[in-house]
């Protein structure tokens, strides 16, 4: 089902189309939701990418009180006590949903759940679907039952990065206005440049980065050099030859400012 992200009709808005984002919606169900996910569903969700598998108390031998004593010991004071005994409680639970979701477990030929016994582990408790594919196929899964439910209303693909809001800013406005691009480090410097931004806006950068941005730049647009810069070291960056320095400094600092100004425009 699809929609106008202007017509929300006052249903819930769940961003993220991971597992936590799909089963959100699938538990919601039949509640009208709208799912709102930056790229196609299961394309940049770690959710994918997860191999390993989902710890649960499930064997005959197994109860939560072992799988909580586990997790406490392997966590060695760093665990929230409270937050991991509502998980590992509520864990078997949990994989019998997604079991009813769809979600194809690996089985012993009996067709009960093959439990493994990994890491701190005192049980068999480690239930994996496809070998080492676990979040593929619960993702395969859930995918399937959100598009086939027809109160989730799904917008994908909805940022495309720097390059989409570049031509989107080019194509309404850009005969107006220049586009000017922050970048934080030398590697989304090279991303952006072959953008054709009219400025860059280098941010936090040392001196040494922005000698090195400046060659990189190499005139192909106007280079504005900004935080961390005081007027002691405005000397500094400016011999890097930066085209522009920003001194938020002054205004964070001073109570009055009075500053003479020269127009200049780019
Ligand atoms: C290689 C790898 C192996 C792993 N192995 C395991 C494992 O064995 N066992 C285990 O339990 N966990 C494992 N994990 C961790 C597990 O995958 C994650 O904890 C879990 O998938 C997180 O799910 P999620 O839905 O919160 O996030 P994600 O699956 O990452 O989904 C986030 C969603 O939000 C969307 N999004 C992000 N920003 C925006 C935005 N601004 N606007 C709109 N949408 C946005 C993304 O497009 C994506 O769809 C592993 C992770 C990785 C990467």
């Amino acid at each position: 089902m699809s929609m106008d992200v202007l017509d929300l009709g006052g249903r819930p808005v769940i961003v993220g189309g991971g597992i936590a984002g799909l089963m959100t919606a699938l538990h919601l169900a039949p509640e009208p939701v709208l799912l709102l996910s930056r790229s196609p569903l299961g394309a940049d969700a770690s959710s994918t990418w997860a191999q390993g598998g989902l710890a649960a108390s499930l064997g005959e031998d197994d109860e939560p009180a072992l799988h909580l004593s586990d997790t406490l010991a392997a966590g060695d004071g760093l665990c929230d006590a409270q937050a991991a005994r509502r998980i590992v409680y509520a864990a078997a639970a949990a994989i019998e949903d997604l079991a009813r979701l769809g979600v194809r477990f690996d089985r012993t030929p009996a067709g009960a759940l093959r439990l493994g016994l990994e890491a701190a582990h005192g049980r068999r408790r480690i239930v994996h679907a496809d070998g080492d594919g676990s979040g593929r196929e619960i993702m395969r899964a859930l995918v399937a039952d959100v598009r086939s439910t027809p109160t989730i209303a799904v917008i994908e693909g909805i940022a495309g990065g720097v390059r989409a809001a570049i031509e989107r800013a080019r194509s309404s406005v850009g005969h107006l206005v220049k586009i000017e691009v922050e970048v934080d480090t030398l590697a989304q410097l090279e991303e952006v440049l072959a953008l054709a931004p009219d400025v860059v806006l280098l941010d936090n950068m040392s001196i040494d980065e922005l000698r090195q941005a400046v060659a990189m730049v190499a005139g192909r647009a106007i280079t504005e050099a900004s935080g961390r810069v005081t007027p002691a070291t405005a000397p500094a960056v400016a011999a890097t030859g930066v085209d522009l320095i920003s001194i938020g400094w002054l205004t964070h600092s001073a109570p009055i400012l009075d500053i003479g100004l020269d127009y200049s425009e780019f």
